[in-house]
Order: structure tokens, then C-alpha cells, then sequence
């Protein structure tokens, strides 16, 4: 039996629509800034998918790129600028920053009313607390709405996140607590792995390690997402051995198609939260 592909490409396009009737329903424009700090390629890709998507559902992008040599004072007022400016409703700051800019010093400049990405020390309280109506990091919205889209409950199950970063781990185990799953975070100095994965029912990979989750990490039954992307050859890869574990498991993500996409819809549907 191979597994089902959690799709991430065709949920995100599903849901355009309703995104396009949303905007619709503003008297304005809705505005995203997105401020650049060098020239890193992953990063330039990132935000060409942010504004592809954006003309899609009519939402605009400011994109403001500065010197790698900018100074943490430069872009903290770039970020005051965004913030006092009436048609501007949301800020990312691309992460990460040059060793030279201390990174909570300039998040937490963002207003939390305009902060996207969820990653204000306020916003991150609100999730990490529960909260209910709390934006949530995009890439940990987009896990829960594609397990959702696919009927896959989180609720009494035993999920096993690997990796605890600000940016992805942490929120996805926020979420996974949020539903009632009992959690178990992996990370680098987890002695060993497979004991860990072998007894979850839902395993939630982000570590930036290509091949990291191989067969003997996975059994039959399981929900496999795949938060990863790395270039390997000039190849786009995940975490997982996606073709040596998708004939044991249930459900899987593909990479790419399956978590990317869903990162971009949930960046967009925080955007549209903050608007209303
Ligand atoms: P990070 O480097 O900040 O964190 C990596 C985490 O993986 C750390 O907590 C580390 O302890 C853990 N880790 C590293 N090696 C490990 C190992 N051998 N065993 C267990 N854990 C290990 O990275 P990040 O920002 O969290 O991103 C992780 C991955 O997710 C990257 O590939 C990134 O490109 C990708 N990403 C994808 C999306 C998306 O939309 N799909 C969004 C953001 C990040």
C-alpha cells in the first residue's frame, strides 16, 4: 500500500477563491511589507512566491531590500516607518538576519498588529498560551489546516515534532498541544530518534536535514509531514526519504507541494486576520 499525499498545491489553490472574495470585501488595498536584509537566493525565492501569490488574490507587496552593511538602528526605523504608516497593515522581516543584528530587537519593533509572522514576543505569548483568535506562524497554520482539509485529528493522538525553532518547531508544537495531541519535541541532541518517531502517530519533521527520516524511523498507520526544503543537486528535497517511507505509511507530505504552498495560503490568510 502506498500512502495518501497530503497536498498541499491543490489545497492552497482550493482556497484562492475564497481569499479573492475576502479582499474583495476591504475598501482597500490590503499591504504586506516585506523588508530584505541582503541578498541571500533561498530568501529572493521565498518572497517571489509571497508575491505571486499576492497578485493572485489582489493583495499588494512592498518589497525593501537593503545592504547586508545595514545597521540594526537603519532597520529598526524602517520598521518604525512601516509601522506609523496608515496603508501598511502587515511587516515580515526576513529571517535570517546578518550576525551584526540582534534578531528580538527588531521583531519586537514590529507593532503586533501588524506582525504576520506571529513572531513578537506579544504575539508569541498569545500563541504559545492558546489563545483563542491568536494568529499563528504560517507554517504552523498551514500543517493544521492541510490535516484538517485531509480529516487527519490531532485530538488524543501522539504526535512527534522534530525540531524546536522559533520559527517552525515551536509553533507547530503549540498548535499540536492546541488539539489536544500529546507531543514529544526531537531535536539535535535526541540520542535516539527512532524510538521517538516509532511511537508517534503523526510525525512532523522540520530540521533542514535532507534524509533525516528514513524507513527505520517510520511504521505502518502513520501521518508523515514534511516541513523541510533543501536543495540537494539542484534538486528541491525534504527532511523525509519521501520514496523509502511512503510505501509503509498512511498519509505523507510531498516536498515540494506539500507544506510550501501551505506556508504561503497561511501567510496570507494571518494577513487578512489582522486586516479585519
Ligand atoms: P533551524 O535550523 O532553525 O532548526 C532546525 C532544528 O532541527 C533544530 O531545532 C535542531 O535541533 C533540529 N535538528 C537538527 N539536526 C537534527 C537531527 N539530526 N535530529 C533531530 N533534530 C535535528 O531550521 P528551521 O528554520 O526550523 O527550518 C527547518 C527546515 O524547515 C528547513 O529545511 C527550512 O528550509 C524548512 N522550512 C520550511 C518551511 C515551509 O514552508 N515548508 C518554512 C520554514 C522553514
Amino acid at each position: 500500500m502506498t500512502a495518501i499525499i497530503l497536498d498541499g498545491k491543490k489545497t492552497r489553490d482550493e482556497a484562492i477563491p475564497a481569499l479573492i472574495k475576502r479582499v474583495k470585501g476591504f475598501s482597500f488595498v490590503p499591504v504586506m511589507t516585506i523588508i530584505q536584509v541582503g541578498e541571500r537566493a533561498d530568501t529572493a525565492s521565498y518572497i517571489r512566491s509571497k508575491k505571486t501569490f499576492a497578485d493572485k488574490i489582489g493583495v499588494e507587496v512592498r518589497h525593501i531590500q537593503v545592504p547586508e552593511i545595514t545597521t540594526q538602528t537603519e532597520l529598526i526605523d524602517i520598521v518604525k516607518k512601516n509601522n506609523e504608516d496608515s496603508s501598511v497593515n502587515s511587516i515580515i522581516v526576513q529571517l535570517p538576519l546578518p550576525a551584526n543584528i540582534d534578531r528580538d530587537s527588531v521583531i519586537d519593533t514590529i507593532l503586533p498588529s501588524k506582525d504576520v509572522d506571529a513572531l513578537t514576543a506579544f504575539n508569541v505569548k498569545q500563541w504559545s498560551d492558546g489563545q483563542f483568535g491568536a494568529i499563528l506562524p504560517a507554517t504552523a497554520r498551514g500543517v493544521h489546516t492541510l490535516l484538517k482539509k485531509y480529516n487527519i485529528s490531532l485530538n488524543g493522538k501522539k504526535a512527534v515534532v522534530v525540531g524546536r525553532s522559533a520559527l517552525v518547531g515551536k509553533p507547530i508544537a503549540a498548535m499540536c498541544i492546541g488539539e489536544k495531541a500529546i507531543v514529544t519535541v526531537c531535536h539535535s541532541k535526541t540520542p535516539d530518534l527512532a524510538k521517538e518517531t516509532l511511537n508517534a502517530d503523526i510525525i512532523i519533521v522540520a530540521t533542514g536535514k535532507p534524509g533525516l527520516i528514513s524507513a527505520e524511523h517510520v511504521k505502518a498507520g502513520q501521518v508523515i509531514v514534511d516541513v523541510g526544503i533543501n536543495s540537494v543537486a539542484g534538486k528541491l528535497v525534504g527532511d523525509v526519504d519521501f520514496d523509502g517511507v511512503v510505501e509503509k505509511v498512511a498519509f505523507i507530505t510531498p516536498v515540494p507541494g506539500g507544506v510550501g504552498p501551505m506556508t504561503v495560503l497561511s501567510l496570507f490568510e494571518n494577513l487578512l486576520d489582522l486586516c479585519e
